[in-house]
């Protein structure tokens, strides 16, 4: 996870749309600041592949706030989407507005 302004500065920047090897394209991250919950900017970190999801561990900046957030979301070839937050990890439900914002950027082949 990206924790600190250092750690976030030497994080390579991923580019969207992301296309994994399995063929799941993710054209954009949307990642709210968790202060003020506008859309963050500039989407830093890794992505590791997994046979059946994909896994962004990553962090994005608010500039107004000048606050760094940071992610750790697991995609699944089914749809399903895990976001890890302190207390593990927790589907995020296809009835939120979250979800349905989102997943519609999705495209699988
Ligand atoms: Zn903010």
């Amino acid at each position: 996870m990206i924790f600190t302004p250092e750690q976030y500065i030497n994080a390579s920047p991923i580019q969207f749309p992301y296309e994994s090897k399995t063929g799941l394209i993710i054209d954009e991250f949307v990642g709210h600041c968790k202060k003020c919950h506008n859309t963050v900017e500039s989407i830093k970190g890794i992505v590791n592949e997994y046979p059946n999801c994909i896994e962004f561990r990553c962090a994005g900046v608010c500039h107004p706030c000048k606050l760094i957030t940071s992610f750790h979301f697991r995609y699944y070839n089914d749809g399903r989407i895990l976001h890890n937050k302190d207390a593990g990890w927790t589907e995020i439900s296809p009835k939120s507005n979250w979800y349905n914002k989102f997943v519609n950027k999705i495209k699988t082949i």
